[in-house]
Order: C-alpha cells, then structure tokens, then sequence
C-alpha cells in the first residue's frame, strides 16, 4: 500500500492537527521530540518517503491512547502498522532488543522447524491431542529461555507457569485443552515490526495446526495472541471457522454460573491488589471489567485502582521487542510507581509480556511492590 492508500485506509485526510494523539502519547511525554500528529502530517502533505526511512517510525509503543482518542477516528495504529510494513520492503527496521533474540525465535517459527515446544508440561496437567478446545500457548515456552533462571537475559521469572496455570484452570473448569507442539507463534510482533510475510507464514501454519486438532474454539492467555487470532488472522487471511475466546472472559462467564470457585478468606486483613491494564486486552481488545469481575469473586482481595486505568492506562513501556530504550525505562519506572503510591501490596498484571517487561525495570531498582500475573492469583485461591 503506498502512503496515499494508507492515508485514505487509516482516515488520516480526517486529521485536524489538534495534536490530541501527541499530547496522549506516553512516547512524547518522555520525548518531546517524538510527534505522532507530525507524522500524520506528513503523510498527508506527500511525505511519506521520509516516514518510512524515520527511526521514529520505530518508537510507536502501538499501545492505542492516541487511536482512542483521536477526535477524528483516525485509525493511528493502522497507520503505524502499514508504513512498517512499506519500510519493512526497504530493509527498515526498529532496533530489535535482547540482540535480536526473540525476533529470530520468531521469524524460525515461521520457517520449516522442528520444535520441543511442549516440555513445560507437568504431570499434573491434563491436555489432549483432540478436542474442542485448543489452547493456544504463544511464545511463553521460548520466553522462559530468554527471562527465566540461567536465560539469556534472566531477570527471575518463569514465564511457562503461566502456561501451566492456564490448562490448571482449565482442567478445573472440566476443559482438557489441546496442546501441539506444532503451535508456532501468533505473528503478532511480525506484523507490527512490518513482517507481513512472516506473519502470514505463521498464521497459515497455526491454523492447519487448530484444524487438525479438531478445535473450534481457541483460548487464549495472551492479549496480544488473543487479539491477532480473533481480529488479524480473518483480516488477512478471510474469516475461519473458529472461536476466539480470552481466558478472562471464560473466567468471568464461568464466575456468573457459579463454576469458578476460591477458598475463603482465613484472615481478617484483606490484600491490597492494583492491576495494570494491558494495551491489547484493553484499549484494543475492550475487555476492562472481566479481570475485576474476577478479582472482586476472590475473598480477600481489595482491588485500588491506579490513577490511569481502563482506557487511560499506561503501557507497560515497549512492544515488539523493539526499540526498548531509556524512554521505555521511564515509562516503566513511572507505571511502577503509580502502582505503588496506591498503597497496595501487589501489581497484578494480565499479560506475560507487561509481567516480564514491568519486572525489567523493576530488576536493579529500589520499587519494592510485588508483580504478579492474575493467572498466579487464581490458581492460589482457586477452591
Ligand atoms: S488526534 Fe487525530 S485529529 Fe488530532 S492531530 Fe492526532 S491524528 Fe490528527
Ligand atoms: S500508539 Fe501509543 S506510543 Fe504510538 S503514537 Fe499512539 S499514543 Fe504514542
């Protein structure tokens, strides 16, 4: 698509230069040279050769505040999405952190691979070959090589638990989730780093995989893998003939009917949580209450909310696993921070990759507030 294409497709001839998006960006609060209004501007005044060779370009978080709010619905995030994708046909690139790692993990997923992708599963867990239902992991077992104890940027975590966690409540709610270890990943950084062959490679393949298995609903932990199943695989690759469903809303529907359960309360001292609204469940995906719906079904849990939450909540700093900057500590260091004057004990965060990004600026800093995904909550008080 060239630059006037995407201008008409994104409705940026709409812009009024109000710099609404700019004054909402949490890129440009950090550095006011970063305008995203600019770059709409340019694009509109025929200047879209220059966007794409612009590094900043590449410093869009895609977290969607400035979409949201956008007075004149101009579709920003799709304006971000598609001149990566011309850069990208030029050899552009954001720079990739962790040297790179997790984007060749990627893009080898795309390729012809064998993978040992199911190692994380514990006796304990019941999944299947077949079956209705297909729990779609994501990148969470190549995480743990990169985060986890003795990985290559090991900060402590173990990101496959939350995988673990995910079939424990399954199996609780009676589901026995397929797992393959065909699975590749969603495609989801591809595409927003301007891979739109890559991610179609992905996609292709995941679906054969659900296919086979027999599925016609898929779950999904992962905001972001949730998002690109449900809204980006029939938009590039036409509408299939499965159901999408994020585990929270399960969750929340299975709460209602009375078939989630948590132990009560022994203390009379409720703990204090806060929770961090991840860009892709939220903003983008609109599921804001399921995650509290849940919390407030947990006898001894009191939910204080940050002063930025639901659809003015900050992003967790960085996306893609580029341009991972000073900028990104900042707006990380400034979540924490704002998680912590609310008073509560522990940051609860709904997706791996806000948990493992929060927990870098965490490492090495003086913030002390514990940060925990929901699915770890569960499980603990799941009766
Ligand atoms: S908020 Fe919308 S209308 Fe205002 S400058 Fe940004 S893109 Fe243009
Ligand atoms: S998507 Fe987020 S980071 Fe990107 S320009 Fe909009 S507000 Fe800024």
């Amino acid at each position: 698509m060239n630059s006037e294409a995407i201008v008409k497709e994104t409705r940026a001839y709409h812009c009024l230069e109000c710099g609404v998006c700019t004054s909402s960006c949490p890129v440009a609060r950090v550095r006011p040279s970063f305008s995203p209004r600019l770059l709409v501007e340019k694009a509109l005044f025929g200047f879209g050769d220059e966007i794409v060779r612009d590094r900043d370009l590449w410093s869009c978080l895609v977290c969607g505040r400035c979409t949201s709010r956008c007075p004149s619905n101009v579709d920003y995030l799709n304006f971000i999405k598609e001149m990566r994708i011309e850069a990208s046909k030029l050899g552009e690139k954001g720079l990739f952190s962790h040297d790179g790692i997790l984007n060749t993990i990627m893009e080898l997923q795309s390729l012809s691979l064998r993978q040992k992708r199911t190692s994380w599963i514990t006796d304990d867990l019941e999944v299947a070959d077949e079956g209705e239902w297909f729990y779609f992991v994501g990148c969470l077992p190549y995480f743990d090589l990169v985060f986890g104890e003795g990985g290559y940027c090991d900060v402590g975590l173990k990101p496959t638990e939350r995988a673990r966690n995910t079939v424990r409540i399954l199996n609780k709610m009676g589901i026995k989730p397929v797992v393959s270890n065909d699975e590749r990943c969603c495609g989801h950084d591809l595409l927003w780093n301007g891979d739109l062959e890559g991610f179609r490679r992905l996609a292709e393949l995941n679906l054969k995989t659900i296919e086979k298995s027999g599925a016609k609903k898929v779950i999904c932990l992962c905001p972001e893998g949730y998002v690109t199943l449900k809204r980006d695989y029939p938009s590039y690759l036409g509408e299939q003939d499965i159901e999408v469903v994020q585990l929270y809303q399960l969750l929340a529907d299975k709460l209602k009917e009375g078939k989630l359960n948590f132990v009560e309360n022994g203390s009379d001292n409720p703990v204090k949580v806060t929770f961090h609204d991840p860009c892709s469940l939220g903003r983008i995906a609109e599921i804001y209450e399921e995650p509290r719906e849940i919390l407030s079904g947990i006898p001894g849990i009191e939910l204080v909310e940050m002063e930025r939450n639901r659809a003015d909540a900050l992003c967790c700093g960085t996306s893609g696993w580029v341009n991972c900057s000073s900028c990104s500590k900042q707006i990380q260091t400034e979540r924490l921070k704002e998680a912590e004057a609310t008073g509560a004990d522990i940051l609860l965060v709904a997706c791996p990759k806000c948990g493992i990004h929060l927990s870098c600026a965490k490492y090495n800093s003086d913030i002390k507030i514990e940060i925990k995904d929901i699915t770890d909550l569960i499980v603990e008080k799941m009766a």
